[in-house]
């Protein structure tokens, strides 16, 4: 079927004309149509635009000016802002906003001639691992309607396990690429702070904040990544790098590569059928010549405690921008100023937000700034320095990206210190700025499970490289949704 390919195959069958964009097109709208409904993992749907889109792409390929991603069906996070489409961020504060521009990341993908299906659901504000906070209803997972897929990038996720997008583009605070494609069978690449330019991305914790692409396949991911990287004058924290061609060293051999497992990943609190899996995947890289070393990590336990301070601080700052009176909700019938700041926040934004606004606030005023927001930033730099300690000897780390497979709707969502707990493998990395990918490895009872390859900084192409090698020598990222209605 023609939804179960991958870019790569799509861009060939696109050149040679055995279909044209426009009837690629068709097929995904079609798909989302019957699909959604059960999913949820569309916010909004853009068919008129992306058949216009389509149209163009179609003109492209005829006239010899098609790229690798010319006339592929994507779908955006809708916390990247999309010039005349409503871009929520999954929230009821953003639920009438229509922005007037578009991200860089939106910009550069439409240079690079791809065709926008609409906006995938998230988690409010990208708080969440669950994509149980959006403010339009939880996404279910499509391998099993009743657990997450994820979060807060579920509805992206989703949407490209399902089969309704070719790709998807998210953003990762302290994990929300890599677990949400865990949960559902993808790859998920969380490039180095920096990559990526974040202006246009509505922000939660700016110094964690990264764009990234969602994809079947590493191959994919390289091309997604090509057109979404580089420097751009508008984010001062954007890194002027240049960027190399990620599709060049895919293949390379990894004969001699040094793996680094960091003995906390493996520790209390892992499934053991997830580390039966993820133990069956470093034996292959074995088999493909690298060299497995164990190593520690040893301050990976501040991990949570330190973003937890860190990113709700960086939330309370980022979000007060959020006042009822330049965009966004507003009150009905304020009495006066006060009551229209109080009630539009109060009724605005939901209870995750509102709780990390309030551990925030309270982490940065005075008399508590030295006790936890400063503290916070020293165990952040002790993080760091497992990592660069761990790089002087080590080319990649492996572990799992999560220690369980994708949990049930509802299970978690009362206990928010259980959910944060989730992200324990993938925050350090956002701590320290660097790049993770999650690739499929074998399922556990029919569930997807990721293994988090974790680089140093700027070496994407590397993880996409060791992702890749992988993906040659297995089919796990093939696998499709059992759901026969899914799956015709
Ligand atoms: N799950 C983490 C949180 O709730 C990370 C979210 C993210 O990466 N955006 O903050």
């Amino acid at each position: 079927m023609i939804h179960n390919k991958s870019i790569v195959e799509l861009g060939a069958g696109l050149q040679t004309g055995e279909f044209s964009s426009v009837e690629l097109t068709h097929h995904f709208i079609q798909r989302i149509e019957q699909l959604d409904k059960d999913l949820n993992a569309f916010v909004s749907t853009t068919p008129e635009q992306a058949l216009a889109e389509a149209e163009s792409a179609d003109q492209a390929i005829k006239t010899g000016q098609a790229g690798p991603l010319t006339g592929i069906p994507i779908v955006q996070k809708d916390i990247f802002c999309t010039r005349g489409v409503k871009t929520s961020c999954g929230s009821k504060m953003l639920d009438n906003f229509i922005s007037p521009y578009d991200a860089t990341v939106v910009e550069k993908l439409k240079r690079a001639g791809v065709v926008s299906l609409g906006k995938a659901n998230m988690d409010e504000f990208a708080m969440g691992s669950s994509n149980e906070t959006s403010f339009y209803g939880p996404v279910h997972n499509p391998w099993d309607k009743g657990r997450v897929p994820g979060g807060s990038s579920g509805g992206s996720a989703a949407a490209v396990a399902a089969r309704l997008a070719v790709a998807a583009t998210g953003t990762d605070t302290g994990g929300s690429i890599r677990q949400p494609a865990a949960f559902c069978g993808i790859t998920g690449l969380k490039p180095t702070y920096g990559r990526i330019s974040r202006f246009g991305m509505i922000a939660f914790a700016s110094s964690l904040d990264q764009a990234g692409p969602m994809t079947r396949d590493a191959a994919d991911a390289a091309l997604m990544l090509q057109a979404m990287a580089g420097f751009d004058p508008k984010d001062s924290t954007c890194a002027n790098q240049p960027v190399p061609d990620y599709s060049a060293t895919l293949s390379d051999s990894l004969e001699g590569l040094k793996v680094g497992l960091p003995r906390e990943y493996f520790g209390e609190g892992l499934d053991p059928s997830v580390a039966a899996s993820v133990d069956a995947a470093i034996d292959l890289y074995k088999r493909l010549g690298a060299e497995v070393i164990d190593i520690s990590l040893p301050n990976s336990g501040l991990a949570v405690p330190t973003y937890y301070v860190v990113a709700p601080a960086e939330c309370s700052s980022n979000l007060s921008r959020f006042d009822g009176v330049r965009f966004g909700y507003r009150c009905q019938q304020p009495k006066d100023l006060e009551d229209l700041y109080k009630r539009s926040r109060g009724e605005g934004f939901g209870a995750e937000v509102k709780r990390r606004i309030m551990i925030g606030t309270y982490a940065l005023s005075a008399g508590y700034y030295d006790a936890y927001y400063l503290k916070a930033q020293k165990t952040r730099h002790l993080i760091s320095d497992d990592f660069k300690q761990a790089f002087k000897t080590v080319d990649v780390i492996m572990g799992p990206t999560t220690p369980t497979p994708a949990f049930g709707l509802g299970e978690k969502v009362d206990d928010p210190v259980t959910m944060y707990l989730n992200d324990i493998y993938t925050i350090a990395t956002n701590l320290a700025g660097l790049p993770g990918v999650s690739i499929p490895i074998e399922p556990v009872s029919g569930l997807p499970v990721g293994l988090q390859i974790i680089g140093n900084y700027f070496t994407e192409a590397k993880l996409l490289n060791v992702a890749h090698r992988f993906q040659q020598e297995t089919e796990w990222h093939r696998l499709a949704p059992e759901d026969s209605r899914l799956n015709p």
